[in-house]
């Protein structure tokens, strides 16, 4: 049988249609993966997910949200497009240099599927503000590049009870974290990183000391992906571990991570 009929047939004999016959094509490719089906692809169409940081993480991960059919994406950051940054946050163009970052990437998202809604906030994203945005989230992401921002949606992530799929990425490594504050037990990204406020800002960042743009991407493809499981319950998400990928070898690591039970966010705090 002709491809194209054989879909007409496929679409025709649905049983049960949650999906309208445009959903179901568009997003057949997924809705084939027996882990998704058409079951998955309506919660992924309901879910709303918030990614913090619109850079070299968020980038990928927003565009493969969209394709995925997330049905509403939160995008913050406070910044605007650089020519230094389009050597790895892909979801710019060059014509968007000096234009607001989350501006311009709900531009790209519309464009790539306007059938989901997305909400651009220019903020750089902590206090009240971002309590209420964790608050309305399904899934958090954080693609920040800053420690004060990743250990304030930690925070904001325990208390709301909502997992929080993190990635990282500075020079030729990349790291993602995953963790799942639905059940209230695990550790926190402050059991592994501890750190008070008065430190001072990380003296690394890519800024100062680089970064290869397929392993950022990398990152924030597999946020893409773990948050995808989270929303379908596909599989098994990686929640309490540190995945470390190095670029110039290729090798990944995987570490399994203790809840420090001293941990001011998730644990005692004594
Ligand atoms: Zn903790």
């Amino acid at each position: 049988m002709p491809l194209i009929s054989c879909w007409y047939v496929m679409t025709a004999l649905r049983v049960a249609k949650m999906l309208s016959d445009q959903a179901f094509m568009r997003y057949n490719r997924q809705i084939m993966l027996p882990e998704i089906g058409e079951e998955g692809q309506q919660q992924l169409g309901q879910a709303q997910v918030l990614l913090v940081g619109a850079g070299g993480l968020g980038s990928p991960a927003a565009l493969y949200l969209a394709g995925a059919g997330v049905g509403n994406l939160i995008i913050a950051d406070d910044d605007e497009v650089d020519s230094s940054n389009l050597q790895r946050q892909v979801i710019y163009r060059d014509s968007h240099q000096g234009q607001s970052k989350v501006q311009a990437a709900a531009e790209q998202i519309k464009a790539l599927n306007p059938h989901i809604r997305v909400r651009p906030v220019q903020a750089r994203l902590a206090g009240q503000r971002l309590t209420m945005e964790v608050a309305l989230a399904d899934v958090v992401l954080d693609c920040s590049d800053n420690l004060t921002t990743r250990h304030a949606v930690n925070q904001a992530c325990f208390n709301a009870k909502k997992p929080l799929i993190s990635g990282a990425s500075i020079r030729w490594q990349g790291q993602l974290m995953a963790f799942d504050f639905r059940q209230g037990h695990g550790p926190c990204y402050h059991c592994l990183f501890p750190w008070q406020p008065e430190t001072p800002q990380e003296p690394q960042n890519c800024s100062n000391s680089g970064v290869a743009g397929p392993v950022v991407g990398m990152m924030g493809t597999m946020q893409a992906l773990e948050t995808i499981k989270v929303i379908t319950g596909a599989g098994e998400v990686a929640f309490g571990s540190l995945q470390q990928f190095d670029g110039l070898t290729m090798a990944w690591q995987k570490f399994n991570l203790a809840k420090d039970k001293r941990c001011p966010v998730c644990g005692t705090g004594e």
